[in-house]
């Protein structure tokens, strides 16, 4: 657990932190990106982290990989790569830097590492998880194997190492249906998301699909009621759901997706008014490239994502700590799963 009075000392000791003004105007570029979601007494508490980050990565030779879900001061104001799990991942194969700085869950930065044995990965609060990685094991794959003989297991990327190293192929939800219609065989395991799982059997229907009993914990909050609600007080709205959300919630949206194609429908459909069913902060991020649409709903947050701040950013670059380790035996066959999805996505986008 990171003691953060000890390191707010020692962080107040190297670096000017205090909120200013004068440096929020300076760096009004970066505010200009979250202009809409970030009034200009939050930024001038973030802006000194911002530039310190800045400064440190450049001194570090470090590059900051953010999540879509990560708070915008961290996703417009220190990240080099954006994006989905499927995004991260790939980038973390072309980086060049040799630290990576995963802001997200745990289980992302155990990619980036086994994508990149010979590199640093930090990862500034190790207490960040998810509540689908933590939900099955390496013998929970060993159990479905046993149930279910000679089926393929297709696990998330949100699941740790051991379990990667125990399946035959990763997924993501931008192209889990794709990756079980490609398996062999009629019957396909997915794990550890039973919601993804069951929106995937409707899509691939040729498929028997069976998975283990996981969720997200921000996804499943989300109810079709509270779809109706929306679309009641607000005639005209658009609604866009997750995949890890449960399919009588995706059946009353008007389009769901992962992270990224979510960003790629508003962009593209440009709606009036939307409700994006997903993780709070995804909203906020791609409000100001978006200035013509108006986005409503609930605030559900993910407390993992959360977990990710500046101050623990900063204090992870300047202490080179929170460093990712994976067995390398673990990493070899963890690789084999999340290269064989990154491969035979590539090959069925071509
Ligand atoms: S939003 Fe859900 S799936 Fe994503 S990290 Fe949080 S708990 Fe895990």
């Amino acid at each position: 657990m990171l003691d953060l009075t000890t390191i707010r000392s020692e962080l107040g000791s190297h670096y000017d932190l205090e909120p200013s003004l004068d440096l929020a105007e300076r760096m009004a570029d970066i505010h200009a990106r979250m202009g809409r979601v970030m009034p200009w007494p939050d930024w001038a508490i973030h802006a000194p982290y911002v530039a310190a980050i800045n400064q440190l990565k450049k001194e570090r030779g470090a590059v900051v990989l953010a999540h879509n879900y990560m708070t915008p001061q961290i996703y417009h104001g220190i990240s080099d790569v954006v994006g989905d799990s499927l995004a991260l991942a790939i980038a973390a194969t072309q980086v060049e830097a040799q630290v990576i700085v995963q802001c997200g869950v745990h289980f992302m930065a155990e990619t980036s590492k086994i994508l990149n044995p010979q590199k640093t990965v930090l990862m500034p609060d190790m207490a960040a998880g998810c509540s689908l990685a933590e939900s099955i094991t390496a013998e929970g794959i060993a159990e479905m194997r046993a149930r279910y003989p000679g089926a393929p297991v297709v696990s998330y990327v949100n699941t740790t190492a051991e379990v990667k190293a125990a399946s035959d192929i990763c997924c993501t939800s931008a192209n889990a249906a794709q990756i079980v219609a490609a398996m062999p065989g009629d019957t396909v395991i997915m794990t550890p998301d039973k919601w993804l799982a069951q929106n995937v059997a409707k899509q691939v229907p040729q498929k028997r699909v069976v998975w283990w009993d996981g969720a997200c914990i921000v996804h499943e909050q989300f109810t079709p009621q509270d779809l109706r609600d929306f679309r009641a007080w607000n005639p005209g709205l658009k609604i866009i759901a997750h995949p890890e959300c449960p399919p009588d919630v995706v059946a009353e949206a008007d389009y769901a997706g992962s992270t990224a194609n979510i960003q790629g429908w508003v962009e593209t459909e440009r709606p009036k008014q939307v409700m994006l069913v997903t993780e709070c902060s995804m909203a906020s991020n791609i409000s100001d490239a978006n200035p013509d649409v108006e986005f409503l709903g609930p605030c559900n947050m993910c407390p993992y994502m959360q977990k990710i701040t500046l101050e623990k950013v900063l204090w992870s670059l300047h202490s080179m700590t929170g460093v990712v380790e994976v067995d390398p035996k673990v990493a070899d066959r963890a690789r084999l799963a999340v290269q064989r999805m990154i491969d035979l996505s590539q090959r069925l986008a071509a």
